[in-house]
């Protein structure tokens, strides 16, 4: 790990007050998880991004995983290829939408749907976990509905 990776702790814990404590990708709420979540470079720095907040959003281990150093996906709606959402610059409303029974993300646009893809929103073991989330009125977190 170089050095300039390094994030200190009240950056840390900035992001994750910004955040209001949700992944900001799939908007799963850390405080019900067992371990912390990370703070994600949305541009990697490999790939040129900065070490600054207006580059970092706080992120679940999946989404953080799955996104990985990716920058783009392939929307198979438009067939194109698209930005993945960012958090910094981009409205989490405009481009995903909660499925009627609360258990999915929907993408709207092909950033959303493709961001859904990518980083694998609605995989099995997620759709379980909302649901008995669900039952015990800890999905969806009220920010998400209401932000
Ligand atoms: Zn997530």
């Amino acid at each position: 790990m170089s050095a300039n990776r390094y994030i200190s702790e009240p950056t840390q814990n900035q992001v994750r007050q910004r955040a209001k404590f949700l992944c900001e990708y799939c908007h799963a709420s850390e405080q019900w998880q067992y371990v912390s979540f990370t703070v994600d470079h949305i541009i990697p720095l490999a790939k040129g991004g900065a070490n600054s907040i207006d580059n970092l959003a706080l992120a679940c281990f999946h989404c953080n995983r799955q996104k990985s150093d990716k920058l783009k996906a392939f929307d198979e709606q438009s067939l194109s290829e698209v930005i993945l959402f960012n958090p910094r610059t981009d409205i989490w409303q405009e481009h995903f939408i909660w499925s009627t029974d609360t258990l999915r993300v929907i993408g709207l646009t092909p950033t959303g749907r493709a961001t859904v893809a990518v980083l694998a929103f609605n995989r099995a073991r997620v759709l379980n976990i909302r649901a008995a989330d669900r039952e015990t009125g800890r999905h969806p977190h009220q920010m998400t509905q209401f932000k």
